[in-house]
């Protein structure tokens, strides 16, 4: 009989897709039918507990036995870990993503390799799809991220116990600023680091693992406006982590050395020669602006009946629009400059980290419904600086390019106008829907005149206001 239920649980998985060396049966009990990678099987395997640090858990999918392996919902381990876990789901690759302090495994449906760190790993059980749900090798998970994993047989029981190692955090005590060798001095015992070198803004990231602030509430920002920083900010990361960025102006590197009881992160100006406009002869000011291309990468926004994609034009646009500004001595940011994409709320938080004067966003518009529609529209978030923007931006593009009149439209809800601090507009520059207006899109000439008159709207709204 359990022979019997071994051979066609072995059949269905093979048929489905899924290459597991079945060595062991399924105790007979209660039988369930479960899908298993989109295929009907019943489960006459026994009811399995699992227990994290002594708690029963509860899962909506049941834990199941297969290959003598105990599977389990993904998000049971994560969400039992503690703060920092994140799971992450891929459902074009079928990659499940988990990481947690510090520790990172990629594990593909279905594929009996996972990594763990990068490193490759032989599974003897692969994750599955168990009734829509993400299954994955409970003890290969935990045992990656180095939890004790027991089996108690006659119950049926996995039993996981998280280590017990949080004596030994480091701690943060105090973060301040080396004039004299222009570098963030974090006051810590852990000779433990890791850096990394990031764009738009330009920063430089040093975390600490297992490491905690001594003074969480405490100051957690340092204004240098000096050399190349900009500011020194810091904060607890996440339980296990603490981050200290430093925002450069600027391209800068960096060196780490360590002393007796601290870290020392130079920061090493960028020697080439400063970018025109900003070398003190041109229209300085100090405006900062953040020119968004709306969309990107694997976002292509709408597109045009041939297939001019809205990605690529806005890229182009606000390329020529950020040109201009940089000429004319703006200090200027673009959420991107390639076919990547940011997430919006990133993009906000770009501008708002800046401390941004304007956000300006450049999109195209669709209307599928009715090709006809055409024209030129301003969004702003509904307050009184973005609407002036806003309008600004409107009446010179009409002065100057004359497309239909869409007007301005307060727009409340749109992520990258409502979580901007500063007066944020979209400028939706004509239809891809239209033929006549997709055409001009893709005109080199047109994009030149919408990013020039953009820019003196921007010009006519900061001597408005100034
Ligand atoms: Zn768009």
């Amino acid at each position: 009989m359990q022979r019997k239920i071994a051979i066609i649980l072995a059949l269905l998985l093979i048929t489905s897709g899924i290459i597991l060396p079945i060595r062991s049966t399924m105790a007979a009990s209660s039988g369930k039918n479960l899908v298993v990678n989109g295929k009907n099987f019943r489960y006459n395997g026994p009811p399995i507990s699992i227990k994290i640090n002594g708690k029963t858990i509860d899962s909506d999918v049941p834990p199941v036995l297969i290959n003598n392996r105990t599977m389990a919902p993904v998000r049971i381990i994560t969400e039992n870990l503690g703060v920092g876990a994140t799971v992450k789901w891929d459902n074009t690759s079928k990659i499940v993503h988990i990481s947690w302090k510090g520790n990172y495994i990629k594990l593909p449906v279905g594929k009996s390799e996972a990594t763990i760190n990068g490193k490759t790993v032989k599974l003897d059980t692969n994750a599955m799809i168990v009734n829509n749900r993400t299954m994955v090798p409970l003890r290969f998970v935990a045992e990656a991220f180095s939890m004790r994993v027991g089996w108690n047989q006659s119950s049926h029981t996995v039993s996981i116990e998280k280590s017990q190692q949080h004596t030994d955090y480091d701690m943060v005590k105090h973060i301040s600023y080396d004039e004299n060798k222009n570098a963030a001095v974090i006051e810590t015992g852990s000779v433990r680091y890791n850096t990394s070198k990031l764009s738009y803004p330009d920063r430089i990231v040093l975390d600490i693992p297992d490491a905690l602030l001594e003074n969480p509430n405490g100051n957690n920002f340092i204004s240098i406006r000096n050399k190349n920083i900009k500011t020194i900010r810091w904060s607890q990361f996440d339980k296990n982590t603490v981050r200290i960025v430093v925002d450069l102006d600027g391209k800068a590197d960096y060196k780490v050395e360590k002393a007796a009881d601290r870290l020392y992160l130079y920061i090493i100006p960028d020697e080439t020669p400063d970018k025109p406009g900003s070398n003190g002869n041109g229209n300085s000011n100090n405006h900062v602006i953040v020119v968004d291309a709306g969309h990107g990468g694997k976002d292509p926004g709408a597109s045009s009946a041939d297939g001019l994609k809205e990605k690529d034009v806005n890229l182009d646009i606000a390329l020529k629009l950020n040109n201009l500004l940089q000429n004319a001595g703006y200090e200027t940011h673009m959420t991107r400059t390639n076919d990547s994409y940011p997430e919006n709320m990133d993009r906000a938080a770009m501008a708002n980290n800046l401390n941004a004067d304007i956000f300006v966003s450049i999109h195209s518009n669709a209307f599928t419904n009715n090709t006809a529609v055409n024209g030129t529209e301003v969004l702003y978030y509904p307050k009184e600086q973005s609407k002036e923007l806003a309008q600004c931006i409107h009446d010179s593009i009409m002065r100057e390019i004359g497309p239909t009149d869409r007007g301005i439209i307060p727009r409340p809800n749109l992520i990258v106008l409502k979580h901007t601090k500063m007066p944020a507009v979209i400028v939706e520059t004509a239809f891809l829907t239209n033929p006549n207006d997709a055409n001009k899109l893709r005109n080199k000439e047109f994009k030149n005149k919408m990013a020039k008159a953009i820019f003196d709207g921007i010009e006519n709204y900061f001597n408005e206001g100034d």
